[in-house]
């Protein structure tokens, strides 16, 4: 009763935000109305997100010690890890080979004219990251103090900590039984603050939305059309096509049942665009409502957040491609195997957090010679892109903790 309830309030909270953001985006810019409503909408959008990460951090590092320690308990380990990567790998692939041929068809971006974002990419000095940079920097960032992880709230290195520390508890065995009784249960607490906290999320949700659909500018919107069309349509096959399919083919699972049992995840994924402040709900979620075990989804779904990212893979390899148009050059086949390679590489190195797979584009566009500065133009439509491309990202990971599951044999 209280959960379908809490369903349709998030919703309604989804299609207050739109109309009322439209609302706003009529009035005038400068009136006491939109400016008040901004303002609120801020407040109360910021503190859903807040309240979201409080949690995060002590819930991504109790879920994955867990998790590992019981899987190591079940023997299950070694075929999990090989599921999970091989999974990611696989749906990033299919997702960049969609977004790929798509910008091939279509190609956006080849009759507006250069000139008129010149001044756009002046205006910007794209921070240069060579590959050797990125490699050096995501290493460094995977092994770090955990209490400076843990206080900077740098999930990936929570994670790395956590993965040991799960190995360690199994190795030591019942000498450390304690322990992992306290993490469980430690870890039960912190998914009862989740259940509180999703109580404002109809609101936050709201919010949010509310602001973003005020803050856009609509002829920025319709010159740039066929790009956004472009990553839009295929985030949204393979969100709605693909990774449905590949659940269905392999669980037996109608797109339906995980939609019921996965649409909190998704709208907060949308709402706030960041995979990594959504993971709480995602946890939730899966093991709540798809009945995932606990070990496998608080092992799956942590490293997804940060590795697994279908939606903005796709957009790299997209916005590789429509940048390329822009400046008139044409990329070949070999620097289009580039461009897939390290869209997928910039996609895992991009934390999951609103406009991170901007940054690590820089990475993707520097690997063929296209001009980073290029990213200018497309940060104005950023924060648009992000909510489906997140939601995306979400959902590969939930698939992903279905999927797994059903490999390693374990319903
Ligand atoms: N916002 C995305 C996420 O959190 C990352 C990105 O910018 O693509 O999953």
């Amino acid at each position: 009763m209280k959960k379908t309830s809490l369903n349709a309030q998030i919703l309604w909270g989804v299609l207050a935000g739109l109309l009322l953001g439209l609302g706003l985006s009529l009035l005038e810019k400068e009136s006491a109305v939109v400016q008040g409503g901004l303002y609120i909408a801020e407040l109360v959008g910021t503190l859903f997100i807040d309240l979201l990460k409080m949690v995060l951090i002590p819930l991504v590092f109790t879920s994955i010690a867990v998790g590992v320690a019981n899987l190591r308990a079940h023997r299950q380990m070694h075929k999990v890890w090989k599921a999970t990567l091989g999974f990611f790998i696989f749906s990033m692939a299919m997702a960049i080979m969609l977004g790929l041929t798509a910008a091939n068809l279509v190609r956006p971006g080849e009759g507006l004219q250069f000139a008129m974002f010149q001044d756009a990419m002046q205006d910007f000095r794209a921070a240069e990251m060579p590959m050797s940079e990125f490699f050096s920097h995501l290493l460094h960032s995977l092994f770090q103090n955990p209490i400076t992880a843990l206080a900077q709230g740098d999930v990936l290195a929570v994670v790395v900590f956590a993965l040991l520390l799960g190995i360690a508890l199994v190795v030591g065995g019942e000498r450390y039984a304690n322990i992992l009784i306290l993490l469980q249960e430690f870890l039960e607490l912190m998914l009862m603050l989740v259940g509180w906290i999703m109580r404002l999320a109809p609101l936050g949700i709201m919010a949010l939305l509310m602001k973003l659909v005020a803050t856009q500018d609509p002829a920025l919107l319709t010159t740039l059309i066929e790009f956004i069309a472009v990553v839009v349509g295929t985030t949204l096959l393979h969100g709605v096509v693909v990774l449905p399919l590949i659940l269905y083919l392999v669980t037996g699972m109608t797109p339906l049942k995980f939609w019921r049992g996965a649409r909190e995840a998704l709208i907060t994924a949308f709402a706030t665009s960041s995979s990594s402040a959504t993971l709480p709900v995602t946890l939730r979620c899966v093991e709540q409502h798809l009945h995932v075990k606990r070990d496998i989804a608080g092992f799956v779904l942590p490293l997804g957040a940060t590795l697994n990212m279908d939606g903005t893979a796709l957009y790299e390899a997209v916005a590789a491609l429509f940048i390329a148009n822009l400046a008139g050059i044409e990329l070949n086949l070999m620097q289009q195997i580039i461009v897939f390679l390290t869209a997928m590489l910039a996609a895992m190195g991009a934390p999951g957090i609103p406009s991170a797979g901007m940054v690590t584009m820089v990475l993707v566009l520097q690997s063929v010679g296209l001009p980073a500065e290029g990213i200018a133009i497309l940060l104005p439509v950023d924060r648009l892109l992000d909510t489906f491309r997140t939601a995306v990202n979400v959902e590969g990971d939930m698939v992903g903790s279905l999927v797994v599951q059903r490999w390693v044999g374990k319903k």
